[in-house]
């Protein structure tokens, strides 16, 4: 959550002067050095095999934790029909699903959905391809000590980028009203976690997923470290667009990619993330569960 909100404020500032001094933009902050990790990480990875340890399911199991940060513990169930899903073969019907996509307003490049998934070893072709899911949330830190409504203009801006320059925080973007912009198809290489930024080799490994989420602080935390999220958390409408971009990354992997969260991968630093904050795993089995009775083939 901090690099988002972190990101939000930067990119107000860079408006904001780039307003009233066009030709010159203020330079980013200095990036402070790069920190190790503190612990051990949540869920063992070999970066011999470029995986977690254990079954799709396992993985999945350890890598969207239940609990506080700080508090982790690994899930017993991941629901249905998602439990029995992970690592399975995607069986969808293409024209359907790219039917629900249309309807929903997904834009993927042309032929995307015949197109694989990015590769690890920093996108080299004959690394493995894309296993993981990651969800993430841009969280806005609101100076209002209040939630806006879900169509609130200011919630619902798409893409926030890295200062100076950096490119698009992660694949996909989802704001408060499901829309969804693909900055990135999921064949591109791209990185969103400490974790994969320590190893290179890890880059196109992820597919990284982005659901916009207003934050207030409680009391005694910053803007910076806000953690308390609206109720819902999340709107069905963005369970709805992930659950369909799941979907489609899993049909073109020809599996069920493994979901996870962005704080179960960075778990092992100080300051590590804490999105997707307060994600019902229930809502996104429920959406899950209405694509595959729209768009599921059977074996
Ligand atoms: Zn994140």
């Amino acid at each position: 959550m901090k690099r988002g909100v972190q990101a939000i404020v930067l990119t107000a500032v860079t408006a904001l002067a780039s307003a009233a001094m066009a030709a010159d933009p203020p330079a980013c902050p200095p990036s402070p050095p790069f920190e190790k990790p503190v612990r051990l990480s949540l869920c063992a990875f070999s970066d011999r095999d470029m995986a977690y340890v254990g079954t799709p399911r396992q993985q999945a199991l350890c890598l969207m934790p239940e609990g506080d940060l700080g508090h982790f513990r690994p899930r017993r169930t991941l629901g249905a029909p998602l439990d029995g899903l992970v690592g399975e073969p995607a069986a969808l019907d293409l024209d359907k699903l790219a039917a629900l996509l249309e309807a929903d307003g997904v834009v993927f490049p042309p032929d995307a959905m015949k197109t694989g998934l990015s590769h690890a070893w920093g996108g080299k072709p004959y690394g493995p391809p894309a296993r993981y899911f990651v969800i993430h949330d841009t969280s806005s830190a609101l100076s209002r000590p209040y939630f806006p409504p879900d169509d609130d203009p200011a919630l619902n801006r798409l893409g926030e980028q890295y200062c100076g320059g950096g490119g698009y925080m992660a694949h996909t973007f989802i704001n408060r009203l499901g829309k969804v912009l693909v900055a990135y198809d999921y064949s591109t290489p791209w990185r969103a976690t400490k974790f994969e930024h320590i190893n290179p080799w890890r880059k196109g490994l992820f597919l990284h997923n982005e659901l916009t989420q207003p934050r207030l602080p409680r009391r005694g935390e910053t803007l910076t470290d806000a953690s308390l999220t609206p109720d819902p958390a999340f709107t069905e409408a963005q369970y709805r667009s992930l659950a369909l971009l799941y979907a489609a990354a899993s049909a073109r992997a020809g599996h069920w990619l493994v979901p996870a969260f962005h704080s179960a991968i960075d778990y092992a630093w100080a300051d590590g993330h804490d999105d997707p904050r307060d994600f019902d795993l229930g809502k996104f089995d429920d959406a899950l569960a209405d694509i595959l009775r729209q768009a599921g083939a059977s074996r």
